[in-house]
């Protein structure tokens, strides 16, 4: 492993706040039950783009900065030091691979968007705050990329056929599993996380009240998706999160 050159301060204070963040994004995902025991969030290195930083294998909820691991893009631990990691972890290295645009990612079981994968009927932008919906979240079918499984991602190959099918999109769900949600940063790809929850329940809602649905027009959707940034949710949620 190639050393690197010793940080600055300001490198540090940067590193420690990501930290920080990403210790309080795993908690805000267990506190609107988009993750429960499982599910996992993770952060590109600020300065390494072919790094990232999750949690080593742990409940969301209990996370704390010491648990927080770096990984290269093969999903490697670069200090793993005896931890036990999480077995879907390729999901963040090949997404972050072929994503640029990526800074953070979230995969999650939250239980509302689960029938959305599981039959033709798609999931759409009831609202606006979840108005990405309407810029298209595709759906994995692991059958397609690897016959009969235990659903899970669990190698790299896999990883890239997640990668594959969401393609440019902000979320994609995994049929019988769950979904994957990104954004570029960790305020969006959390927000997008438990709006995405939201939109789901809420359109089940309104498709049980009969009559006509009226979702978004993607004219909205573009309007919406340019200013989205889910800022001020974002310092609550993280606030409380971190108070505990
Ligand atoms: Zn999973």
């Amino acid at each position: 492993m190639k050393r690197r050159a010793p940080a600055t301060a300001a490198a540090r204070t940067t590193a420690a706040k990501l930290t920080e963040d990403l210790v309080a994004a795993n908690r805000i995902l267990a506190e609107h039950g988009v993750v429960d025991g499982y599910g996992h969030v993770s952060v590109r290195h600020e300065r390494d783009p072919n790094r990232y930083r999750l949690s080593r294998s742990l409940a969301p909820e209990l996370v704390a900065a010491s648990d927080i691991m770096e990984y290269d893009l093969d999903s490697n631990p670069l200090d793993a030091t005896g931890r036990a990691m999480y077995l879907e972890r390729f999901i963040h290295g090949e997404i972050y691979r072929v994503r640029p645009d990526v800074t953070a990612i979230v995969h999650h079981h939250s239980p509302a968007v689960i029938p959305f994968a599981a039959t033709t009927a798609p999931l759409r932008p009831l609202y606006h705050m979840s108005a990405f919906v309407g810029e298209g979240v595709p759906v994995f079918e692991i059958r397609a990329a690897a016959g009969m499984t235990d659903m899970l991602i669990r190698d790299a190959a896999l990883g890239r056929a997640l990668a594959r099918t969401l393609g440019q999109h902000p979320a994609a769900l995994m049929r019988g599993h769950g979904a994957v949600v990104v954004g570029a940063d960790l305020p969006l790809a959390v927000g997008r996380s438990i709006y995405l929850e939201l939109n789901a329940r809420l359109q089940v809602q309104t498709i049980a009240l009969g009559g006509d649905v009226t979702y978004l027009d993607p004219e909205e959707v573009s309007k919406v998706v340019a200013v989205q940034d889910y800022a001020r949710a974002w310092e609550l949620w993280k606030r409380k999160a971190l108070a505990k």
